[in-house]
């Protein structure tokens, strides 16, 4: 493990891990060359070990790794992200760890700061150099992203420097380098512009094909699904979340509406009922205390309905999202990587009051009372923030850094229906409804990932399904459909890992008839830490 965040010290910064953050690799085809060099090394001397006498658990080490080996030479030298996504090449990320995580004296952080960036203007330089025909969307992304990164440069950084015990000299060095850092971010974010404004270049699809999607599905979900399989099964999903929802419209209507008539039609019947029930929701300046509240009535519910211990030193922060997160989601969920078991875990969360007014007030339709409380299920508890401690607290080092996204998002999804049907809201119709609604999200996540993709979807055909079938709002539909274009294959984790999910609570039931207990199940499933669901599901049936 050291000699791969050798390798890599900027994965190695996002893991906890900084013993070598003061190196910034420049991304250049020596580089790159190398990372090939040393992928192939270490499957050699992964297959260099006899599978059959390993562990159970060491068998899914060792698939993992040899997983991610796989997929690392694929990323490389077939699908070349590095050639058509600018976004790649930026330095926020890693200098905000590098400030904010306290794994070292704020003198030793800033010094470390200082190094890493020496060669921010030969990483810029080199990431232009790569670029062989980017797509529209990811250059956007990279302008974006990198204009949100100079504000981790700004005046609060600089009075740290004032204030530390720096020599002179030192503080002059670090200054010299994050002034040079602004530059090459500023002359890399100029180039970029000037690509975008050019009327004759063309860019390349975001579409990658179904080829391309296949493989990335294959390394990044790990499931025995087919992408195919799970775009059918989420067409059904679609049908059977309309078929609750028109219920469930049907039975509140006389609440809502009284004696006026119902809409025959069935989306429309849903429609209104959801319209009215968005009707209730928080201001943007009431978000963050909600979401606080939130968060400690979830650990209650959790504990006294005995569905999962927590350890009861987790520290939660519910904070702004940082600059250079921004532009992909509402909320987000960060945890320490699997080297600071004892930093805070953070939900991070949009600020709506810097927003134009009315296009805050349609995200907060959208995230209305209920479905606010499913997101914070989701983000935090019993979803990413407490799984995320169990992950860290496995004893498997490979399992808690190759993280599967699939079993993460999968767990996060499980959890909302699972806290839904022990009792989380009391079984009122309107928050079953909004969980339909919510639902419909991930199935719907699916079809337009693998519509745009591989279908050819246009932009209309994901707005239609976004807005008629599953009831978004505007500002949630021009969101998803931009994160749909920027991502691939990620947005199918949600539905693929939670069905795996459900099929593995099924199994064990009827495996352990009388003996099946939820909470064991939750523990046990939770401790093999983020492997693959098909992992976890093989040794789990396989116990005695
Ligand atoms: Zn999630």
């Amino acid at each position: 493990m050291d000699a791969l965040w050798k390798q890599y010290p900027s994965t190695a910064i996002g893991m906890g891990y900084f013993k070598y953050a003061d190196e910034l690799k420049i991304p250049d085809a020596t580089e790159f060359a190398d990372d090939i060099r040393f992928t192939r090394s270490y499957l050699d001397s992964l297959h260099a070990m006899e599978f059959a006498k390993l562990s159970e658990n060491n068998r899914i080490d060792y698939l993992m790794l040899q997983n991610d080996l796989y997929g690392t030479l694929w990323y490389l030298d077939t699908f070349k992200v590095q050639e058509w996504n600018p976004a790649m090449y930026n330095l926020g990320g890693d200098s905000y760890e590098i400030i904010s995580k306290q794994f070292a004296p704020i003198e030793k952080r800033l010094m470390v700061l200082s190094h890493h960036l020496q060669n921010a203007s030969a990483y810029y330089q080199a990431g232009l150099a790569n670029l062989r025909q980017p797509t529209r969307e990811h250059t956007e992304l990279a302008v974006q992203q990198n204009l949100g990164s100079l504000q981790i440069f700004d005046q609060s950084l600089q009075d740290s420097i004032t204030a530390s015990s720096l020599t002179g000299l030192q503080k002059d060095s670090l200054r010299h380098n994050i002034e040079a850092t602004k530059a090459a971010i500023n002359s890399y974010v100029a180039d970029l512009k000037k690509l975008l404004a050019d009327k004759n270049y063309s860019f390349r699809s975001f579409r990658i094909g179904e080829q391309n999607f296949d493989r990335k599905f294959h390394y990044d979900i790990v499931s025995d699904f087919t992408p195919k399989q799970i775009f059918e099964k989420a067409v059904t999903a679609k049908k059977n979340y309309h078929n609750e929802m028109f219920r469930i419209s049907t039975e509140l209507w006389p609440k809502y509406f009284g004696t006026e008539a119902m809409p025959a039609d069935t989306l429309m019947r849903i429609k209104k009922m959801i319209d009215r029930i968005s009707d209730r929701h928080v201001t943007p300046e009431q978000l963050f205390d909600t979401i606080r509240q939130q968060v400690t009535e979830l650990q209650q519910f959790v504990v006294t309905k005995n569905l999962l211990s927590l350890d009861s030193t987790q520290k939660i922060v519910v904070r702004k999202m940082p600059a250079y997160m921004s532009g992909t989601s509402l909320a987000s969920a960060s945890s320490p990587g699997p080297y600071e078991p004892h930093s805070d875990f953070y939900y991070n969360v949009s600020d709506l009051t810097a927003m134009p007014r009315e296009k805050a007030l349609s995200q907060l339709r959208e995230q209305n009372y209920y479905i606010l409380q499913i997101l914070s299920i989701h983000e935090a508890v019993p979803g990413h923030l407490v799984q995320l401690e169990y992950s860290n607290r496995s004893p498997s080092i490979v399992k808690s850094v190759f993280g599967n996204g699939a079993m993460i998002e999968g767990w996060a999804v499980y959890s909302q229906r699972m806290m839904l049907e022990n009792g989380w809201g009391n079984n009122a119709p309107e928050m079953w409804l909004m969980f339909y609604k919510w639902s419909m999200r991930e199935c719907c996540n699916v079809i337009i990932d693998y519509g745009l993709q591989c279908l050819n979807y246009s932009k209309d055909d994901v707005v239609n399904l976004l807005k008629n079938e599953a009831f978004q709002e505007e500002a949630q539909v021009e969101e998803k459909y931009h994160r749909a274009t920027i991502s691939q294959v990620q947005l199918c984790s949600y539905f693929t890992g939670s069905n795996e999910i459900l099929a593995l609570r099924e199994a064990m039931m009827k495996k352990q008839g009388e003996q099946f207990n939820l909470k064991n199940f939750h523990e046990k499933f939770l401790s093999y830490g983020s492997a693959p669901v098909k992992y976890i599901a093989q040794l789990m049936l396989n116990e005695n």
